[in-house]
């Protein structure tokens, strides 16, 4: 089973979001699990302080590296990755959601404040990742969202399996564009090729549709990915971007 640690000031933000829809039903069927740790009872003194001013001066609060790493050296770590969520860390994506996917399971630690000494960061030799160049107020949510991006990769957990190779970044490619019923809405049609049922033609619209949409929103994505394939210029679907 995949056990996800959410060491945090917060357990009550748990499971939030990760205690619905394919989830939630992993979950029950033994998939995976999820457990947190609440800091907190790891502080110091009458007050259970957890944070400190900085050393050298300057604004907010730090968490204490004592206190982080009574709470580390808590959980048994069974091989699992020790995270810790930062915006000063590897930038998270799909293929380190598929990296982490086959792991045992995964510690994330939460900051909070201003962030974490950086000695215990060392010290237990934390994995920073980053879920972007943004700063959140805290890291529940960034472990929340890529704990969701690894468990839906686990066997059994998305009902088709086959959809999710096809998605955004597995082919190195944004998706292409999607429509269902109906097939005509406020003056919008649906592409005649979807309506086909030519599934040559459909597959070829939807790779260079995604070709296109890469080319024009992640050039930078389109680059990798001009490197690795024989590359010929899109020639239908780009009409809709
Ligand atoms: N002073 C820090 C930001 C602290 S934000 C800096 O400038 O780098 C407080 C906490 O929120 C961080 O310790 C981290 O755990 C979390 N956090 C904020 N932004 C994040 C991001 N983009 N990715 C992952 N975690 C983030």
């Amino acid at each position: 089973m995949f056990k996800a640690s959410f060491i945090t000031l917060f357990p009550e933000a748990f499971p939030g979001p990760l205690g619905v829809s394919i989830l939630e039903r992993a979950r029950r069927e033994g998939i995976w699990d999820l457990e947190t740790v609440d800091l907190r009872p790891f502080g110091i003194g009458r007050h259970l302080n957890v944070d400190a001013t900085p050393a050298g001066g300057g604004a907010g609060m730090v968490l204490r590296p004592d206190v982080a790493a009574a709470a580390i050296d808590s959980l048994p770590r069974d091989g699992r990755p020790l995270i810790y969520m930062s915006p000063r860390g590897v930038p998270f994506n799909q293929a380190l959601a598929r990296e982490y996917a086959a792991a045992p399971g995964l510690i994330l630690f939460c900051g909070r404040f201003e962030g974490l000494d950086e000695r215990v960061i060392e010290g237990r030799n934390m994995i920073e990742v980053s879920m972007g160049d943004f700063v959140l107020a805290g890291g529940e949510v960034a472990a929340m969202a890529m704990t969701e991006a690894v468990v839906r990769l686990l066997p059994g957990v998305a009902g088709n399996e086959d959809s999710l190779n096809e998605e955004s970044f597995e082919t190195g490619l944004l998706e292409h564009p999607q429509y269902t019923l109906p097939r005509e809405w406020e003056g919008r049609g649906t592409p005649d090729v979807l309506l086909s049922g030519d599934h040559k033609r459909i597959a070829e619209w939807r790779l260079n549709s995604a070709k296109a949409l890469t080319k024009q929103r992640r050039p930078d994505l389109y680059a990798a990915y001009s490197e690795t394939h024989d590359i010929q210029a899109p020639e239908t679907g780009d009409e809709h971007y």
